[in-house]
């Protein structure tokens, strides 16, 4: 398999859908502007392999986005994939620092979950169980989508990779059927995602079922940023600040967070930036 990449399959004889994610590269690129702990590195990387296999099953051209909010030391953490499987996201962490314990991260936490199809955005969200990040997005198929649904997710800094599986809906299960497949998606661990993954590792981990694998979709890293969309910031940001900061600084330059994309705007850009914001008096001729 090459990584970047998710495998959707089914089981033969058993009503259950399942897909499969394994990020390498995008994954390693989305980390590499920021100097996250061990424990932020992980649980970005739950969300990125999560929100892919979300994305990946969207029936429609949109994007989902994975949002955490805390009082523990993860203070924000947003991921977004969209429905052709581009992906980004960023984890910002309080004074804290790094915790050694997903509790401690995730304090008071919540999770929402926001699908966007171009036409109605809507959001479900669920508290963070202090469990783990599959167990929250457990909850928020149970509730939200009203899915039976296993996720199993696994990353360091240079893997983050998920199995989700999902009854097909009115198509009754056998419970010790569903929860065997449970406990063997829950023995995924990221030694299974170094050399041959893929479906080999589909077909190791479900080695008495009989599995149907459909195509690969691949993943990649993509940021929506624009020179567009700084230039409405710096809008927004209003002039005097934007004049200010020029006066102090000579030139305004933008990071993306997402991404590290510099974007430098100096007097000549913010006057034609602000050009449109003049209002004009009665006598003004245009
Ligand atoms: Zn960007």
């Amino acid at each position: 398999m090459s990584a970047d990449s998710v495998i959707p399959f089914g089981f033969e004889s058993l009503p259950v859908r399942g897909a499969l994610i394994h990020l390498s590269r995008s994954w390693r690129r989305m980390l590499r502007d920021h100097d996250y702990g061990a424990l932020i590195v992980e649980t970005l990387g739950h969300a990125a392999a999560a929100t892919g296999l979300i994305a990946h099953s969207l029936k429609f051209d949109g994007s989902i986005t994975l949002q955490i909010q805390s009082r523990g030391a993860l203070r924000m953490l947003v991921m977004q994939c969209t429905s052709d499987l581009k992906l980004r996201g960023l984890a910002s962490v309080g004074p804290a620092g790094d915790v050694s314990n997903f509790a401690d991260l995730i304090e008071e936490g919540h999770c929402a979950v926001t699908v966007d199809n171009g036409k109605r955005p809507y959001q479900g969200i669920v508290d963070i169980s202090a469990e783990s990040l599959s167990a929250s997005l457990e909850h928020y198929f149970a509730r939200s989508v009203q899915v039976p649904s296993h996720i199993a997710l696994v990353a360091n800094e240079d893997v983050a990779g998920g199995i989700l599986l999902q009854q097909v809906p009115g198509q009754p299960i056998d419970p010790d059927d569903w929860n065997r497949l449970h406990i063997l998606a829950e023995t995924l661990g990221d030694r299974d995602f170094h050399g041959d993954a893929g479906i080999g590792l589909i077909g190791k981990l479900f080695a008495e079922d009989d599995i149907r694998v459909y195509k690969t979709r691949a993943v990649s890293f993509r940021c929506r940023c624009s020179q567009q969309k700084t230039e409405d910031v710096l809008k927004m940001l209003g002039e005097n600040e934007a004049r200010e900061t020029l006066a102090a600084e000579g030139a305004i330059e933008v990071v993306c967070e997402y991404c590290g994309q510099r974007r430098n705007f100096d007097a000549v850009d913010i006057e034609r930036l602000f050009v449109d914001n003049v209002v004009l008096g009665p006598d003004s001729v245009q």
